[in-house]
């Protein structure tokens, strides 16, 4: 990765505080709700997002990712939800990429109605499908990539020429990649969101959020996001600054293996599809040699029709059956059972999802152990 030495230090360095009273080797943490009046705008209060420890924690996650500014949220929705609502209004229409996290599509489709926000999703992931659903309200495309769960992949650059071409914005849900795999900004992207509960936070033990971009963009979400009050606990922010600084180290461990694990499985005959960006039959798999630094740790796979995918994944012994994704422990789960469950037959047919489906998401265990975890169930459950 270009400047991954800089980026190390950042993820161990960037935004920390300075313990000036004891000189103790971390950030202090500052749990006070009220503070020191001063002749500022906003006085520093925890929902206005400018206490001590979130303005650390904003700025290292915008040096990650190559923002000028940033603000941190209670949860991956928060960010999305304030990002999405401060750039819109009544008769406004924005374009999302078909293949969405379920969250945010629930979230568009029983709240934008009731706001008079309209609103299209794409045909397919090529900047032509993008440009076929653009109208005279447009005034932004939002996309997703890698995708969830079948590992789609879109141009960077190619949607933001577009869109500057058109001027409108973009914005991207960055929690597959991570920062340390891809970061948008420096493909003209202008706001990267993240659900800090997944990569950022990495332990599967806190839920967050985060948004990145120009000072201007993060102004204009702030402005909305203090009316609506979204901010994240002191003890939380200081938590996941602690989790980000093995950010590189984890989720270089996870790239890894995911790679691994995508290549032993393509060779199984128990196996019928693999999706994965960084094995070289994946159909975008040059795109993301492109703009990614890392393929990431998420992969899916399709069973084989002869196997019941719910036994499969019950009888997994290391390997965790449970919902939530980038944890550093291996987890798996059936999308058409958890995740993409709300969808229809239809929109779940689009975006590639069976019953045969697994989602897998990488931890940093030995490789060895999760092949043999792997190999034991089908022997068990066949
Ligand atoms: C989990 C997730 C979210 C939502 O984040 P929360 O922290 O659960 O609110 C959004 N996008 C993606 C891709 C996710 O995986």
């Amino acid at each position: 990765m270009k400047g991954e030495e800089k980026f190390k230090t950042k993820c161990v360095h960037a935004g920390e505080l300075v313990d000036k009273q004891y000189g103790g080797a971390t950030s202090p943490i500052f749990m006070s709700t009220s503070y020191k009046f001063t002749d500022v705008e906003f006085n520093q209060y925890p929902r206005y997002f400018n206490t001590p420890n979130q303005i650390g924690l904003a700025k290292k996650i915008a040096s990650l990712e190559a923002a000028e500014a940033g603000l941190i949220f209670s949860s991956g929705m928060s960010a999305i939800s304030n990002a999405l609502l401060s750039h819109l209004k009544y008769g406004d229409h924005v374009i999302f990429q078909n293949d969405l996290y379920g969250g945010t599509r629930n979230f568009i489709k029983k709240e934008f109605p009731k706001y008079g926000i309209e609103f299209s999703f794409t045909n397919g992931i090529l900047v032509i499908d993008f440009e076929n659903e653009i109208k005279a309200n447009t005034k932004g495309i939002y996309i997703e990539t890698p995708s969830n769960p079948t590992l789609k992949i879109v141009d960077l650059s190619s949607i933001s020429e577009l869109a500057k071409d058109k001027n409108i914005w973009t914005m991207i849900d960055n929690t597959f990649a991570s920062p340390v795999n891809q970061n948008p900004i420096k493909y003209g992207i202008d706001i990267v969101l993240h659900s800090a509960t997944k990569y950022l936070g990495g332990h599967s033990d806190i839920c967050a959020g985060a948004v990145l971009g120009s000072k201007k963009r993060i102004k204009k979400i702030y402005n909305l996001a203090k009316n609506l009050g979204g901010s994240l606990s002191e003890m939380t922010v200081w938590l996941l600054e602690r989790s980000i600084k093995t950010l590189f180290l984890r989720v270089q461990a996870q790239n890894e293996n995911a790679l691994k694990i995508a290549e032993f499985l393509d060779n199984e005959s128990w196996i019928s599809k693999v999706y994965y960006p960084g094995l070289n039959h994946h159909p975008n798999h040059n795109i993301a040699v492109k703009q990614m630094n890392g393929f990431g740790g998420m992969l899916s796979f399709e069973l084989v029709p002869e196997i019941d995918s719910k036994k499969f994944l019950l009888n997994l012994n290391l390997i965790k059956p449970t919902m939530s994704l980038a944890g550093i422990e291996s987890t798996a789960l059936s999308p058409r059972l958890t995740s993409h469950a709300l969808l229809t037959d239809d929109e779940r047919e689009q975006q590639g999802i069976n019953s045969q489906l697994i989602r897998f998401s990488t931890g940093i265990e030995s490789f060895d152990d999760l092949k043999n975890d792997l190999l034991n169930t089908i022997r068990i459950i066949s």
